[in-house]
């Protein structure tokens, strides 16, 4: 490739549903390797399935996108000037090239209906001969073409790999070759006109000017056929798209993450509270590292320290403990005003809270009380609904735990100090409650405290006692010690 080519990078998903963490770890190290190289950052949606690729998906890519910070130059909702860069807008681009590949005799007509197709595959099985497809209808005459075509058999137009093989060099695995006879002759187009997938990735990362392709590993056996099509198109050698095949991101079952091990979608991770900056942080070291064993890296690092050289080219294993981990972290650094602003949508949709003045000002005084305890966004939901409301519903569980003489006994004292009180603050309280409970009854502070806290916010698992009691106030305190007794 000659030096002075832009970097161009594509990120190209056939969204079937909401986009996953493999995906994502692709989308972000393509990201990274545009704005290290100052490159462009395209964004191609591969949509020629339009049954399984819907405009909801499609749109839901690009949110997920926005939302992580992964911006691009080029794609939908922006334009650019290889668009469109929907697949499914660029039809007539894919039957003209495969149609051009058939007169230059790059591909021909092949008429093999899927029964013969099936049939041949089953007896090559059977011989122990490889089960691709076996060249019938590559050197058809006009005259075999007309009399297959009177049949009323419509034909598929496929591409001709020529003998030998196709080397490439990857920047993750280093030279890789395939040879030609286990890449059999392949479909570009169906009998309907429509394209195939090796046909449109080719064909659009040609005209697209893609330079580098950052993908995910379970592409690699698509690339000779790709550079086959290059080829077809005219290109030369040092023009083609560098390769570079991710490997795959692991369950933890060590078989490829997937739904059945693991959370796949980002959006589970949205909807639970993630922050958007503790995934890239996490996935962006999933397998790649900078050369020191950093475990925090925003996104403006990773493009400034990105190479791809560096990505480990055995599996990584994704470890939900570690992204909650960092989640956590990001949380304890997020400023008050900040972790606000980003809770509000979650109490606001669980219908905690409706969002007014008085209600935010409670959070404001909460969230600094929870910031250490949360793991997630979605966890300030449960930590600070007894805030609101008078009353406070007590699950079966909970309940159960106090249900004896002891904290019965407990809670009565507790109500009785705590309406002595006057002046209504967490130093008072705290002096009331330990006064009556520790030093006059004798108890331990978790056997003295856990009644209280249940009765009061409905858990066992609360902010502080003191500072909750103080934020809730005198008149809703005492009045669910006393709906309990
Ligand atoms: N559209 C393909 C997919 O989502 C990826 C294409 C590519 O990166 O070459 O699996």
């Amino acid at each position: 490739m000659s030096e002075k080519r832009e970097v161009r990078v594509r990120f190209a998903p056939s969204p079937t549903g909401d986009l996953h963490v493999g995906n994502i770890r692709t989308a972000l190290f393509d990201w990274a390797y545009a704005r290290h190289t100052k490159g462009k950052f395209v964004f191609r949606i591969e949509d020629t399935d339009r049954e399984r690729v819907t405009d909801q998906y499609i749109q839901a890519a690009a949110d997920t996108l926005r939302w992580l910070g992964l911006d691009w130059d080029e794609g939908p909702e922006v334009g650019g000037p290889h668009g469109p860069y929907l697949q499914s807008q660029r039809l007539d681009i894919y039957k003209e090239w495969a149609e051009r590949f058939l007169a230059q005799g790059d591909a021909y007509l092949c008429f093999c209906t899927n029964e013969e197709l099936e049939a041949r595959r089953e007896a090559a099985k059977e011989s122990n001969r490889p089960p691709g497809y076996d060249g019938a209808c590559r050197d058809l005459s006009e005259s075999d073409r007309s009399r297959l075509s009177d049949q009323g058999r419509k034909p598929v137009i496929r591409m001709r790999m020529p003998e030998g093989s196709t080397t490439f060099n990857d920047l993750i695995r280093g030279e890789v070759t395939f040879e030609h006879r286990f890449v059999p002759d392949f479909v570009l187009m169906r009998n309907d006109g429509s394209p195939l997938y090796t046909l449109a990735v080719a064909v659009d990362d040609v005209l697209m000017k893609i330079t580098h392709i950052l993908r995910g590993e379970d592409l690699l056996s698509s690339t000779p056929r790709q550079i086959r099509v290059y080829q077809a198109m005219g290109m030369s050698v040092d023009e083609y798209p560098v390769f570079a095949h991710l490997p795959f991101v692991m369950g933890t079952d060590n078989t490829k993450l997937s739904k059945r091990n693991g959370e796949v979608s980002i959006a589970w991770y949205r909807e639970r509270g993630f922050l958007p900056e503790a995934i890239c942080n996490y996935l962006a070291l999933l397998g790649w590292s900078p050369g020191d064993d950093r475990e925090n890296v925003t996104l403006d690092e990773l493009a400034e320290l990105f190479d791809v050289s560096r990505v480990n080219a055995s599996p990584a294993r994704f470890d939900m403990k570690k992204l909650e981990a960092i989640n956590g972290e990001k949380i304890r650094a997020l400023p008050i005003s900040e972790l606000l602003k980003r809770s509000l949508p979650f109490l606001i949709d669980s219908k905690v809270i409706t969002g007014n003045p008085e209600e935010i000002e409670v959070i404001s005084k909460a969230l600094p009380l929870i910031q250490e305890r949360i793991i997630t966004l979605g966890e300030v939901v449960p930590m600070v609904s007894f805030l609101f409301g008078n009353e406070v519903v007590i699950a079966y569980e909970e309940a159960k735990k106090i249900s004896d003489e002891v904290s019965l006994g407990t809670l009565k004292a507790a109500k009785e100090a705590l309406a002595q009180v006057s002046e209504w603050s967490e130093s008072s309280i705290e002096a009331a409650l330990r006064a009556e409970l520790i030093e006059k009854m004798g108890l331990k502070p978790r056997v003295a405290f856990t009644p209280v806290r249940i009765a009061v916010t409905g858990s066992h698992i609360s902010p502080p006692l003191f500072e909750s009691l103080a934020l809730l106030g005198k008149t809703r305190t005492l009045a669910r010690i006393s709906a309990l007794l």
